[in-house]
């Protein structure tokens, strides 16, 4: 069979921490001349697999690790509103037992308790759900 088209498209999305461009599906459509007389078309659909994994739509990508994570395993700190994958945040309970989905940073500053004094207040009245101030 003679080839006698060929398309491609692309779609592309834009990660904003390295600033460049990544393929999240890709069409191929070959078209053929077929012995018969008649046009033969082949398409081939290509889905990339999200960091995490996943072969979802792209929820966006991870200030951390700067990663894309799908739209089910892409989140937000609930402290400081980043964007993070699974992988660069985790859950934390505060006093009254409420769990909350942090950033490696702020999950880890809610663990220091030296730094509190050094950070802006209303993170600190953030905190302050989670521990007691040493006055
Ligand atoms: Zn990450
Ligand atoms: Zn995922
Ligand atoms: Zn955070």
């Amino acid at each position: 069979m003679e080839e006698i088209r060929s398309e491609q498209s692309h779609h592309v999305v834009h990660n904003p921490w390295d600033r460049r461009e990544g393929d999240i599906s890709a069409e191929e459509v070959r078209h053929f001349l077929a012995d018969s007389g008649g046009i033969e078309s082949h398409r081939t659909i290509r889905h990339a697999a999200c960091h995490c994994g996943c072969i979802k739509p792209p929820g966006g990508f991870c200030s951390a690790c700067q990663e894309m994570i799908c739209v089910d395993c892409f989140s937000r700190c609930e402290a400081c509103g980043k964007p993070v994958g699974p992988w660069c945040s985790g859950l934390i309970q505060n006093t009254t037992g409420q769990i909350l989905y942090l950033c490696r940073e702020c999950s880890s500053s809610v663990k220091r308790r030296k730094i509190f004094r050094a950070i802006s207040f209303p993170f600190r009245m953030f905190l302050s759900l989670f521990v007691e101030f040493e006055e």
